[in-house]
């Protein structure tokens, strides 16, 4: 188990600056997740505290131990990829033991890590199949029992859900969240998916253009936004951005937070989405695009009063949130 430090880390790929000034600790045991646009620096940041990856300049602490100089293999952490990268010639059993075999652990050392690992992941039944034997989700999790076998302090994983379809990435997502709660190891998650983050991470931290938007809990991030970033990134459908309703101020509305009533500001159905339990209404207000949720149907009238029950404000120019 370790603490993951970043100090000031700015990575480049030649003259374009990837991350300009990453600081931040992940926590013993936590489930960190790494979220943001596509490009941000995510993979890149991963990457440099894998080991695969250089940094420019900074420092990364696993545990006590500086690990800027070490070579991967040094560093104690074990990576699962968003393409398994099985050995195609090699069983399950020998494909999750392979890493212990290389390092010489006597056989029964090794069965039993790799029998302890395929129950946590219900592979015990596939341990004789050959990759190409296996579906795409069976994959994934023989390659995350490769890296269980390993004991590793930290888990590092690349959005290693992405090549899955809709079904088996939710039934996957459900196993990790219970990985991590029976092996209580600190693992930081790359993906570029809200709502996997949102429900995987103990906290997430946002990155945008390089650098840190913010770091807390799900819960923080979504009621707390530190800027019209943040707040524009996490929440799905995502919050509207209204001029004009204060000077100055962009206005932030987040759809469960507009409310149909009997009294209220005009505003004019455009487009509806029913998700059954739920619909989400289009609105146009003020010459501007809302978004609506309301529980159940949508109403039948198209023009509409509706109230908010709550507004974030944010500075025009920086993004910054202003209380
Ligand atoms: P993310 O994981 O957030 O999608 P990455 O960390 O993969 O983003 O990439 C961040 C930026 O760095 C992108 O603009 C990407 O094109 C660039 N980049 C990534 N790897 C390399 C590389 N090996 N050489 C040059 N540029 C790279």
């Amino acid at each position: 188990m370790a603490t993951v430090t970043f100090s000031n880390i700015h990575k480049s790929y030649g003259d374009t600056k990837v991350l300009k000034g990453i600081d931040f600790q992940v926590q013993d045991g936590e489930f960190l997740v790494l979220v943001g646009p596509s490009g941000c620096g995510k993979s890149t940041l991963l990457k440099c505290l894998a080991g695969l990856n250089e940094i420019t300049s900074g420092e990364i602490v696993i545990g006590d131990k500086v690990v800027n100089d070490l070579p991967p293999r040094d560093r104690d952490v074990a990576m699962v990829f968003q393409s398994y990268a099985l050995y195609p010639h090699m069983t399950v059993a020998e494909n999750m033991g392979f890493a212990l075999k290389l390092r010489k652990e006597p056989t029964a050392v090794i069965d039993k890590a790799v029998n302890e690992a395929a129950e946590m992941l219900d592979l015990t039944a596939l341990l004789h199949r050959y990759p190409k034997e296996l579906s795409g989700g069976q994959r994934q999790r023989v390659a995350m029992g490769r890296a269980i076998v390993r004991r590793p302090k930290v888990f590092l994983f690349d959005e290693p859900l992405s090549n899955l379809d809709a079904k088996l990435r939710n039934q996957l997502r459900l196993e990790l969240k219970r990985l991590h709660q029976t092996l209580g190891t600190t693992m930081v998650y790359v993906t570029h998916d809200q709502v996997e983050a949102m429900t995987l991470a103990d906290r997430i931290a946002v990155l945008n253009g390089g650098h840190l938007q913010q770091l807390g809990t799900p819960h923080e991030l979504f009621h707390d936004p530190a800027n019209r970033f943040v707040a524009g990134f996490i929440g799905s459908p995502a919050m509207c951005f209204l001029d004009g309703i204060e000077d100055g101020v962009v206005t932030g509305i987040r759809p469960h937070d507009v409310k149909v009533a009997d009294q209220g500001e005009p505003a004019t159905v455009e487009a509806v989405e029913s998700m059954g339990f739920e619909s989400f209404l289009h609105l146009q207000f003020k010459g501007q695009h809302l978004t609506a949720r309301v529980e159940g149907r949508a109403p039948e009238k198209k023009d509409l009063k509706i109230q908010f029950a709550k507004q974030y404000r944010f500075d025009p120019m920086t993004g910054e949130r202003l209380r």
